[in-house]
């Protein structure tokens, strides 16, 4: 069985998690590839036997879920712990990232990750390219005030991801999320028309 797949993406604080929810209240299925990591790294998560017999078992919490916030700090000091890290993660996403696009009880599916510009697997797996666009300054306004973050830290973030104009160069469609809960709305339920047009005109061999 094969779906009908809208890889979602954006710089962080672009809105993209605000959008995913937009359109799964129109009836998309959302799959998004950090909450299926979350899982897997979760108490009993898939990726946790892999995960502890590559690094030992101080990097579970008592709980059995991954401790990401000593991960993160050794992944950072370590690029090749951070490779075999991502050697375990990034596969058991991706299967689980298609597992679930292909169960999906909906006209199409949201696909939303947040490397998706810098990941040519993803990439391939999607028919259209939806990028969440919004000037730097609002997503670092918007970012400090979701995580408490000075600006610097958001920058670093930022800094590691793909560019606005790498992202636009990929997208086939744009949401500009400058304005407020409305105008972000109006837009998605028009991309929600055009994607159905689109999807009854896409002869299903053909995704
Ligand atoms: P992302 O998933 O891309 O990191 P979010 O959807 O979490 O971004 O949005 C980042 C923050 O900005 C959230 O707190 C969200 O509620 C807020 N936000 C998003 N879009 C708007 C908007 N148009 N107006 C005001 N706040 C917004």
């Amino acid at each position: 069985m094969s779906a009908y797949v809208v890889g979602l993406t954006g710089g962080i604080g672009s809105g993209k998690s605000r959008v995913g929810e937009l359109f799964v209240e129109r009836g998309a299925a959302l799959v998004d590839t950090d909450a299926i990591a979350h899982d897997l790294t979760g108490p009993g998560g898939a990726a946790m036997p892999a995960l502890l017999a590559e690094f030992g078992p101080q990097v579970a919490d008592a709980r059995g879920a991954l401790d990401r916030a000593a991960m993160r700090r050794q992944a950072f000091a370590d690029p090749t712990r951070r490779q075999r890290l991502e050697a375990i993660l990034h596969p058991l996403i991706g299967q689980e990232a298609d597992r679930c696009c292909r169960a999906a009880a909906a006209p199409y599916v949201i696909l939303a990750v947040p490397l998706l510009v810098e990941s040519g697997g993803y990439r391939k797996r999607c028919q259209r390219i939806l990028v969440v666009d919004c000037p730097e300054a609002l997503q670092i306004a918007r970012v400090m005030a979701r995580n408490e973050l000075d600006e610097k830290a958001v920058r670093a973030i930022m800094a590691a991801q793909a560019t606005r104009a790498e992202r636009l160069a990929v997208a086939d469609d744009v949401i500009a999320n400058d304005g407020d809960f409305s105008a972000l709305a109006a837009q998605v339920d028009a991309l929600h028309r055009r994607y159905l047009r689109l999807l009854a005109e896409t002869p299903k061999a053909n995704y």
